[in-house]
C-alpha cells in the first residue's frame, strides 16, 4: 500500500482536501451506494469488510508528512470508519479499535480530522479524542426508520445517529451532517428541522447515480432547504451538483475543510532556517492555536509552515521586507 492519506477527487473534494480509508468494504449495504459500481466490485463482495492490511503503519508515515496541516483529514469516504454493530453488541473485534488507533496517530502529528459515519452511537466511544479542531459528522438520508432499514440495512437507525450528534455536541465537539443522497426531499427537509439545534454545519447535495433522481425538482428542493437553513442561522455548504440547479438563488457556503476556513496549506515539514517570509500578520485562529500548543507541548521544535498566519515573527525576521518595515535595520 503506497498511501493511506490521499487527495480525494471531484465531488468528494467538496467535503475534504484529504481523506483516509481504513477499511475495505462496508457492511451497511446502502441501496444508493456508488462505491461498488465505481470500483467494479459485486455488491455482495463489498459487504465483506476488513481493515486494510498494514493501514496504521502507512497512516503513521503519511501523517508525519503533513504534521500541523490546516486540512482536516476525512475518515472515511469509501467505507465507514465504524463498520460495527452498535454498542452493546457482543461482537466487537479488532475493527472496533482501528479507528481509535488511527485518530491517535493523527493527533500525535497534530493533524486535524473529521469523522463521517452511519454507525450512530458506536462512534461515541472515541468522543474523548476530539480536539476543538476536529469534527464529528453523520450521514442522514431518512428520518423514517422503515425507510432507513430498507435502504441502509446495515447502518444504525437515524435515531441512533441523531443521538450521537446530540451527545457529541454536548461534549463540545463540532458536529456536522451530510444530507446526501437526498432520496426523500420531504425527509431531508424534516431532518434539518429536527437537528439544527445541535448541528454546527450541514453539507447538502442531491441524489446522483439513479434515473429516479432525474425526475426530482432539485431547484425547488434547494430553495426550500436554503430557506430553512437560513431561517435557523445554520452554517452550510451546498454542493456543486445541487448548486447547478440554483442559478440566481443566493446562498452563503461555509468552508469547513480547513481548520481556519481558509485555503489549504501545502505543508511539508519546515526545514528552512528562516528567512523565507511572506508575513501575514493576522493572529492564529482558535484551531490553529490549539494545534500549535499541542505541537509545542510535545517538547520538540514546532515545525510549521512559515506562511501560516501568525507563525512568523516580523519583529525578529531577517527578510528584506520585514527589515524594511522595521525601518531598514
Ligand atoms: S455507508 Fe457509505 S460506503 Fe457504506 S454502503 Fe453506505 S454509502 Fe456505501
Amino acid at each position: 500500500m503506497q498511501k493511506v492519506i490521499y487527495k480525494p477527487g471531484s465531488r468528494a473534494r467538496e467535503y475534504a482536501w484529504l481523506a483516509a480509508n481504513l477499511f475495505t468494504g462496508c457492511p451497511h449495504g446502502c441501496g444508493y451506494c456508488y462505491v461498488p459500481g465505481f470500483f467494479h466490485i459485486p455488491r455482495e463482495e463489498f459487504l465483506k469488510t476488513a481493515p486494510r492490511p498494514g493501514v496504521l503503519k502507512v497512516l503513521e508515515k503519511d501523517a508525519a508528512l503533513i504534521a500541523c496541516t490546516n486540512r482536516r483529514v476525512m475518515l472515511c469516504f469509501g467505507c465507514d470508519p465504524y463498520p460495527l454493530p452498535p454498542i452493546g453488541s457482543e461482537w466487537r473485534g479488532e475493527m472496533a479499535t482501528l479507528t481509535r488507533k488511527a485518530i491517535k496517530i493523527l493527533r500525535k502529528h497534530s493533524v486535524p480530522f473529521m469523522v463521517l459515519t452511519k454507525a450512530g452511537m458506536a462512534a461515541a466511544l472515541d468522543f474523548d479524542l476530539y480536539r476543538p479542531c476536529d469534527m464529528f459528522g453523520v450521514s442522514l438520508t431518512f428520518i423514517e426508520p422503515a425507510h432507513s432499514e430498507e435502504w441502509e440495512p446495515g447502518a444504525a437507525l437515524p435515531a441512533s445517529r441523531i443521538e450521537a450528534l446530540r451527545l457529541a455536541k454536548s461534549k463540545g465537539i463540532f458536529t456536522f451532517v451530510s444530507l446526501e443522497p437526498v432520496v426523500s426531499c420531504v425527509e431531508t427537509l424534516e431532518l434539518i428541522e429536527q437537528t439544527h439545534d445541535f448541528v454546527d454545519h450541514f453539507k447538502l447535495g442531491r441524489w446522483n447515480h439513479s434515473k429516479d433522481a432525474n425526475t426530482y425538482n432539485w431547484r425547488n428542493f434547494g430553495i426550500k432547504a436554503i430557506e430553512r437553513l437560513e431561517k435557523f442561522g445554520a452554517s452550510y455548504f451546498i454542493k456543486q451538483d445541487l448548486a447547478a440547479h440554483l442559478d440566481g438563488v443566493e446562498f452563503r457556503n461555509t468552508e469547513t475543510r480547513t481548520v481556519d476556513g481558509g485555503p489549504p496549506d501545502d505543508l511539508k515539514r519546515c526545514t528552512a532556517p528562516v528567512p523565507r517570509c511572506r508575513v501575514r500578520k493576522e493572529p492564529l485562529t482558535e484551531g490553529q492555536l490549539f494545534l500549535k500548543e499541542e505541537a509545542e507541548s510535545k517538547g520538540g521544535e514546532v515545525k510549521m509552515d512559515p506562511d501560516m498566519p501568525g507563525h512568523h515573527d516580523p519583529d525578529m525576521c531577517e527578510c528584506t521586507e520585514c527589515k524594511k518595515s522595521r525601518g531598514g535595520d
